[in-house]
């Protein structure tokens, strides 16, 4: 997925750039491609940026820690703002150029909008954090006894067994 040149926005109807999705996203392990579709929007001081996509994907039960397939449904909605001051040069997510004073994220009004990436952010941020493979998932099953201690039973029992004979015979 390549990169959008901002100012090239302006080319397009309504200053819409509507991107297909197909396929795998950076890193995210999906069991099927994502599919869906991002539209940003140049706005003049902003780009609003939204995407609809979903994807299956695997995930570990937090109960039982089973593997279950969960669909991914997406549908994000963010205003990118524009800023002069935006460091066009930094190439990293884009959530770590926002500072704790400006919660907001902001790009370069000459720079470019990294799809891909921003569209695996809003999927990792869109997985649920209680992940369970059912509603009712019992957990964990619990051992059934073990065999070895079983036999280690038997054999007690049976000296129990040997010293009630034994009591028995000295009456
Ligand atoms: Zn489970």
């Amino acid at each position: 997925m390549e990169k959008v040149f901002i100012p090239h926005l302006f080319r397009h109807e309504r200053h819409t750039l509507k991107i297909p999705v197909d396929g795998m996203v950076l890193d995210l392990e999906t069991l099927t491609p994502v599919r869906g579709q991002i539209t940003v929007q140049h706005q003049g001081t902003f780009l609003n940026v939204s995407a609809a996509a979903d994807a299956i994907i695997t995930l570990v039960c937090h109960r039982c820690l089973q593997q279950y397939n969960h669909r991914l449904e997406l549908d994000a909605q963010e205003v990118i703002w524009l800023d002069e001051a935006a460091d066009d040069t930094y190439d990293g997510p884009i959530e770590l150029r926002v500072d704790f004073n400006d919660l907001v994220e902001s790009l370069h009004p000459e720079g470019h909008f990294d799809a891909e990436t921003w569209l695996y952010e809003q999927l990792c941020l869109s997985l649920p954090h209680r992940q369970l493979c059912s509603e009712d998932c019992p957990g964990l099953p619990i051992p059934d006894s073990q065999p070895a201690v079983a036999e280690e039973t038997k054999a007690i029992d049976s000296r129990w067994g040997s010293l009630k004979s034994l009591l028995e015979q000295s009456e």
